[in-house]
């Protein structure tokens, strides 16, 4: 595990690969592997922010994450950046719906840009269940880890838990305020991108139209909504966009306050509500007290077994 850790901190795509594998592995077989390799990568200098692009199908995310990455190496010769997309999963064939479709090209002699394409899950509908174990292994490796994810149901509201900063893309398509207030989920993301502004009367319809839908979706949240313009195809404001995720001072969310969040979802999916009885004190107070997420895990299972019913 060691050494696939140093491989895979000097950006080794096929160690980071294993690892990847590793981690999007839950059984609780392997999790003595995944802490013995966060153990071995505690002292990196690496600690990614995770940018969240969602939006549509359509609207343009992989290609833009694309023209994102292969902008962040460009402006910063010793940044390194991780895609991970994740793909709606079919309730028909159970395989990734999009799963063979290419969906970010990046030069494959480009060691600082790694791309890993995820099936979400079937019955949560939302971020994959390895999505946040495996951002856990790859905050460590990478500056930024751009996740993207489809613009439907769940996901759209778990991203905000794995993502430090999230954008929501939309693209000029007539009836758009519409969609925008049906979709009801203008609390989540931080800032907005209209693509594909080289169509541009299009484009400025659903700018004025994004506009008028956040004034009154947001009333609660101070300042007005920050919306940038971009054409991934063309290049128009990616440069801005670019220079607003990698600011300093982009708000970061601890990893402790993520990894509560994700523990007590894997305790109810696990133990339901009589597991989260059992979780007293909350998510927080159990993983302070005990060495990392997967020790946690385990001690939450002892103790689910030696005493299933509230004591
Ligand atoms: P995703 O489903 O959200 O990942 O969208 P894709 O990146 O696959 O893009 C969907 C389609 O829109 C593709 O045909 C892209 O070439 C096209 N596209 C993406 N960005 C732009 C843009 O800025 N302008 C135009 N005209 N087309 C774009």
């Amino acid at each position: 595990m060691k050494d696939l850790g140093d491989s895979a901190r000097a950006l080794d795509k096929l160690s980071i690969g294993r690892l990847v594998s590793l981690f999007e592995d839950t059984r609780a077989e392997v999790a003595g592997d995944r802490a013995a390799v966060l153990a071995a990568l505690a002292d990196s200098p690496r600690r990614a922010r995770f940018i969240g692009i969602t939006g549509a199908p359509g609207s343009g995310k992989s290609t833009l994450v694309g023209q994102l990455g292969t902008r962040l190496v460009a402006r910063d010769p010793d940044a390194a950046v991780a895609v991970l997309a994740v793909d709606p999963s079919s309730h028909v064939s159970g395989g990734a719906l999009l799963g063979d479709r290419t969906r970010v090209r990046f030069a494959p002699g480009e060691k600082r840009l790694f791309f890993r394409s995820q099936a979400s899950d079937r019955d949560l509908g939302g971020v994959g269940r390895g999505t946040f174990q495996v951002c856990r292994l790859l905050y460590y490796l990478f500056d930024y880890v751009l996740v993207e994810t489809v613009g439907i149901g769940q996901s759209e509201v778990e991203i905000q838990h794995v993502a430090d900063y999230t954008y929501l893309l939309v693209q000029p398509l007539a009836g758009d305020q519409v969609q925008f207030m049906k979709a009801g989920i203008m609390e989540v993301p931080d800032a907005f991108v209209v693509n594909k502004y080289d169509q541009v009367e299009a484009a400025e319809r659903a700018y004025h139209a994004l506009e008028a839908s956040l004034r009154m979706a947001r009333l609660g949240r101070s300042g007005p909504p920050v919306i940038f313009k971009t054409s991934a195809t063309t290049g128009v404001g990616l440069d801005e966009l670019v220079a607003d995720l990698a600011r300093p001072d982009l708000p970061r969310k601890p990893m402790a306050d993520k990894e509560a969040y994700f523990f007590e979802k894997w305790v109810r999916d696990q133990y339901g509500r009589v597991g989260l009885r059992r979780l007293d004190g909350g998510a927080a107070t159990w993983l302070a007290a005990h060495d990392g997420f997967e020790a946690a895990q385990q001690a939450f299972a002892a103790r689910m077994v030696s005493s299933p019913r509230a004591d």
